[in-house]
């Protein structure tokens, strides 16, 4: 079975790092696949997320692929944080280093994809009028591609141009001399308004929640600081894969924010705010994200911070978190977002009080207040996790559509397979740390275990492999246990489906840590697949 005939062993969704990755390790295990792409090249995320600003806010040096040695000591990140763009070149780097182009089929969305029972196989339609069938069927469609426009009335009206971070125009956008309005603020936001405040005559930020971001104390890599990471990499890889969150970050501390005496913790959060990363702050404690009062101690640090930065009381007052705890909705990291709302050309409007009624011709307007606006930015997030999944037409055994299996939420083995849908497999899908982690590495331990595993059903010759319905109850019942000995489901977030109207409320990844994951699922493998029938 070849790429190139209308059966092939594999099918791929996705052309981001995830789908990248798969193909190329498919390749070398000897199967033969075809990626679909919606987008017109690789990249995923990274092609589709051009706004000024946007950047990664997992360190560069880790933030990349670990399955080759050569490749990630020729690559050279020049900052902390790498840009979109440099992350793009990246990819196409990638793209070009393993000649992934050849078997990925650009500017094609795959509409449907239905197990056939008779031939064991999955039959594939695009909506470029393709149809294929392979054995196996694999989803590298990403948590956070499919963009999301509020469902506020009126923006067909809109004479202006409009634009959705998700959604950039690739030949970008300049705003000199207009009024702009942002709607959202969380990392797209945070990261986007500041330049767009630097640009435009006049910025207006409609805010919902205030979040919780940290200074990314961003700056250019130094030669000396790259060739000690290089030189260390086998070790910094190992340390992010055996860590909670993907990062080389050592051991947890167990130490306890509610038993620290306050002088002692407030030296522990400034060192944490001085590190410039995700996790400077939440490591710092064990307790501060399980219990409400440890929280508020690091909640309470932040607003202060916010507070001596924003110069009028007021803006500070709305801009500092008070409705969710610290890191139940995902923290940001930030180059001179608060300090932007010192700027006398940017206004900030609270649309949780006053709420937005409708775009309008020439704006946008609240309950209370009409806006003249030249252009509009919504950075309102995505249907993150299932949206990309739900989006296809998936149907499993007799029939049945992965939309009405998951109408209550989702439900997995291990966030990688679903009971009633062999052969398909979801790379970070909802049940597993994904999202919570630094996604390269949940990549490409989703990737490496996926590949083993189509490689043991081959061995054994077996045409499917499938989730028991009994493993993935057990396996949801312990992903739901985790996730409620913690505070994260208690807010708003997207991590719960709440930003998206009608989406049921579950809490979607697995929390229990990517070291801890890494071992269930060795574990799985190790017992020949345990939780999954073979036939
Ligand atoms: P994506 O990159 O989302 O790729 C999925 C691809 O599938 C897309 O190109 C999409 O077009 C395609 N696709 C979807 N449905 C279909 C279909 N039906 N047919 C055909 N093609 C389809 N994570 C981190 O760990 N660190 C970061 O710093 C970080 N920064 C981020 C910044 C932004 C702005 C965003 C939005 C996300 C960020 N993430 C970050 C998460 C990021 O999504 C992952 O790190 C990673 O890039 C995901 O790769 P992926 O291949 O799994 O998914
Ligand atoms: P997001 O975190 O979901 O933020 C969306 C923002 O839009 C929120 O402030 C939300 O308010 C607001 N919003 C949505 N609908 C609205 C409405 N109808 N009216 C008013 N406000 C509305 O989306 P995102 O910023 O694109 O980020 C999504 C995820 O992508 C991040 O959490 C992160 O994982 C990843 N990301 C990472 C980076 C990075 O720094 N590397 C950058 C961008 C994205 P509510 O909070 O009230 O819902």
């Amino acid at each position: 079975m070849h790429a190139g005939s209308d059966r092939l062993d594999s099918v791929i969704v996705g052309a981001g790092f995830s789908g990248m990755y798969m193909l190329h390790r498919l390749r070398q295990a000897g199967f033969a696949a075809r990626v679909y792409e919606a987008g017109s090249d690789v990249g995923g995320t990274w092609f589709w997320n051009r706004y000024p600003g946007a950047r990664c806010d997992i360190e560069s040096m880790d933030y990349s692929y670990s399955f080759d040695p050569e490749l990630e000591q020729e690559w050279e990140w020049t900052e902390r944080y790498a840009t979109q763009p440099e992350i793009l070149r990246y990819a196409n780097h990638v793209a070009d280093r393993y000649d992934l182009r050849r078997d990925v089929q650009f500017d094609t969305r795959v509409e449907t994809a239905w197990w056939d029972d008779g031939q064991a196989c999955w039959i594939v339609t695009t909506d470029a009028g393709d149809q294929l069938t392979a054995q196996f069927c694999i989803m590298a469609v990403g948590c956070l591609s499919t963009a999301k426009t509020p469902e506020v009335p009126g923006l067909d009206r809109f004479e202006g141009p409009w634009y959705h971070t998700g959604r950039w125009p690739h030949e970008g956008v300049d705003f000199t001399g207009q009024r702009v309005g942002v709607i959202g603020t969380g990392s797209s936001g945070i990261q986007s308004i500041p330049l767009i405040a630097e640009q435009a005559e006049h910025l207006t930020v409609f805010q919902r929640t205030p979040n919780f971001s940290m200074p990314a104390r961003n700056a250019p890599l130094t030669p000396d600081f790259v060739e000690q990471c290089k030189a260390d990499y086998p070790e910094r890889r190992e340390l992010a894969r055996r860590s909670r969150v993907g990062v080389p970050l050592g051991v947890p501390t167990e130490e306890l924010a509610t038993q620290a005496d306050a002088d002692e913790r407030e030296q522990r959060f400034c060192a944490g705010w001085e590190k410039g990363t995700l996790f400077g702050l939440s490591a710092t404690y064990a307790d501060l994200l399980i219990d409400k009062a440890a929280n508020e101690t690091v909640a309470e640090f932040v607003r202060q911070r916010i507070r001596e930065i924003v110069h009028d009381p007021e803006t500070a007052e709305m801009l500092a978190p008070k409705d969710h705890p610290f890191g139940t909705k995902r923290p940001c990291l930030d180059t001179g977002y608060f300090s932007t709302f010192n700027r006398d050309n940017v206004a900030l409007v609270n649309v949780r009080k006053d709420p937005i009624a409708e775009i309008t011709a020439h704006g946008l307007r609240t309950a209370d207040t009409e806006y003249d606006l030249d252009a509009l930015v919504f950075a309102t997030g995505f249907d993150a996790m299932t949206g990309p999944l739900l989006g296809i037409d998936i149907r499993g055994r007799n029939g049945v559509a992965l939309r009405e299996r998951w109408a209550e939420g989702p439900r997995s083995y291990l966030g990688v397979s679903v009971a009633g849908f062999p052969n398909l497999f979801t790379i970070t899908g909802p049940g597993s740390p994904s999202v919570l982690s630094n996604m390269m590495v949940s990549i490409e331990q989703h990737v490496d275990w996926i590949v083993d595993c189509v490689t043991f059903a081959r061995d054994r010759r077996s045409t499917t492999i499938e989730a028991t319905a009994e493993a993935q109850d057990v396996w949801v019942d312990h992903v739901n246990e985790v996730a409620a000995f913690t505070l994260l489901p208690t807010a708003n977030s997207w991590y719960m489906g709440a930003n998206v109207p009608g989406k049921p409320r579950v809490f979607m990844p697995y929390i229990g840590g990517v070291d801890v994951y890494r071992q269930i699922c060795d574990d799985v493998a190790a017992k020949d697949y345990e939780g999954f029938t073979l036939a």
